[in-house]
């Protein structure tokens, strides 16, 4: 046989496994959508500020740029004149930008480029769609000054050469775009763990209300043990109560099976020793023991019919019975004899004894052979000091005989006999 597996973990498995599996994708999607939108908006952000630079320069500085006698102009102007403008855009704006001119940086913000540094190469791919075919030109991985840039690029004038680069570090693009996938994941994991924390509650729960209608289950099989389902299984309002709940009744039903005669409805000898031996356990100091016996039993098979002897038993026992509410327990110990044990001292139980005598005997019975009524014999042994179940049972079993040997109908106690 395999390796025992607990439904416990197998419920676990079931509903928190794909929780996980569920919350590590939303991650990994809410990640990937956060990173695309943010490089989505950091392509308007240079879009805008490239047009808007243009714009300004195009303002301050009109005309295009043009070379002249190794000077770069801009309209009249010398284009130097324009870096104290595109320095402070890249201070307000914390962005870099380059006025690349045949193919080459002419004034640059970028970092390790000044006035006097030497000009670099504009990158091919930038220089043939913007300067030649007078393109706009955005790209996430520009290898520009040492590391990769999100840049947009665009003409600077509508005629001539020219061309003016908006552009920022991917690394700050990508660390905006991790602080904030972080804080949705942060939201995510947050709710995640609560999700799994209560799954894991209820999981238990069931869990443990299966554990405790499989303990309840054992434990009727063991000898001895009264099995109580928890409380908690027993009010639960759903399957795993209702097995709780079934599972009690078939006890139950068990219960009455094999502790009770079905004729009677009283206890059987088996219950009724058993019972004995619980009381003479626990208080034996107040317990009477009892032993009647119908007399002449056999006449009243013989003369009116089998079915009518049970009609008798049962009425018989149902006097007892009553009797017997709140004062002790009664059992059929066999054919017509009955065992009566008192949670009472003596006289009380000897008076009790007389009492349920004097009921019987006044009973009528009306059969196809006639009426008739019956009588029984009776008797009685106090619990002393030191009695087995089995002396006790004895001598009251002698009395009874005793009764039965002196005219029967009658009670024999401690002083008859
Ligand atoms: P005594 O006064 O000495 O007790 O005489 P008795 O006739 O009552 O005793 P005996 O032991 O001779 O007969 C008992 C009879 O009880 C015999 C048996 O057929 C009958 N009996 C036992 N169990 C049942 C039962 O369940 N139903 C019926 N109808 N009769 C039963
Ligand atoms: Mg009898
Ligand atoms: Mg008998």
């Amino acid at each position: 046989m395999g390796k025992k597996k607990s439904i416990l973990t197998s419920l676990l498995c079931i509903s928190v496994v794909p929780l996980l599996v569920l919350g590590i994708c939303m991650a990994y999607m809410t990640w990937n959508s956060v990173y695309t939108a943010t490089l989505s908006e950091a392509q308007n952000t240079l879009s805008v500020a490239a047009h808007a630079a243009v714009d300004e320069i195009n303002l301050m500085f009109p005309g295009p740029i043009t070379e002249e006698d190794g000077v770069m102009k801009k309209g009249n102007a010398d284009l130097g004149e324009a870096y104290d403008l595109i320095d402070a855009f890249r201070k307000n704006n914390k962005l870099h930008i380059v006025i690349f001119y045949g193919g080459k940086s002419a004034i640059s913000t970028l970092e390790g480029y000044d006035e006097d540094s030497e000009a670099f190469e504009a990158p091919k791919d930038v220089s043939y769609y913007v300067s030649e075919k007078r393109m706009e030109y955005y790209s996430t991985k520009l290898l520009l000054s040492g590391e990769k840039q999100v840049a947009y690029c665009i003409p600077i004038s509508s005629k001539g050469d020219g061309m003016l680069m908006v552009c920022q570090p991917l690394s700050v693009v990508v660390n905006h775009a991790n602080t904030i996938a972080l804080k949705s994941l942060m939201l995510s994991l947050v709710v995640l763990l609560i999700v799994s924390v209560i799954c894991v509650i209820f999981v238990n729960r069931l869990g443990s209300a299966l554990t405790q209608i499989k303990d309840y289950l054992s434990k009727i099989a063991v000898k001895g043990e009264t099995p109580v389902l928890a409380r908690e299984v027993a009010e639960r309002k759903d399957e795993i109560g209702d097995i709780g709940r079934f599972a009690v009744n078939v006890n139950d039903e068990l219960d009455k099976l094999i502790n009770t005669d079905p004729l009677t409805g009283l206890y059987n000898r088996r219950a009724g020793r058993v019972e004995l031996l619980k009381r003479l356990a626990a208080n034996p100091d107040k317990l009477t023991i009892v032993m009647g016996d119908i007399d002449h039993f056999k006449k009243v098979n013989d003369t009116y019919g089998h079915e009518m002897g049970d009609v008798v038993l049962k009425k018989v026992s149902q006097v007892i019975a009553e009797n017997m509410k709140e004062r002790g327990f009664a059992a059929r110990w066999g054919g017509e004899e009955f065992v009566l044990v008192f949670d009472k001292p003596y006289n009380l139980a000897y008076d009790y004894t007389g009492r349920i005598l004097n009921q019987i005997r006044n009973i009528l019975f009306d059969s196809d052979g006639g009426e008739f009524q019956v009588t029984m014999t009776f008797g009685v042994t106090p619990y002393e000091d030191g009695m087995q179940m089995d002396e006790l049972l004895r001598t009251s079993d002698e009395k009874l005989y005793y009764g039965k040997e002196h005219g029967r109908n009658r009670i024999i106690g401690v002083d008859e006999k």
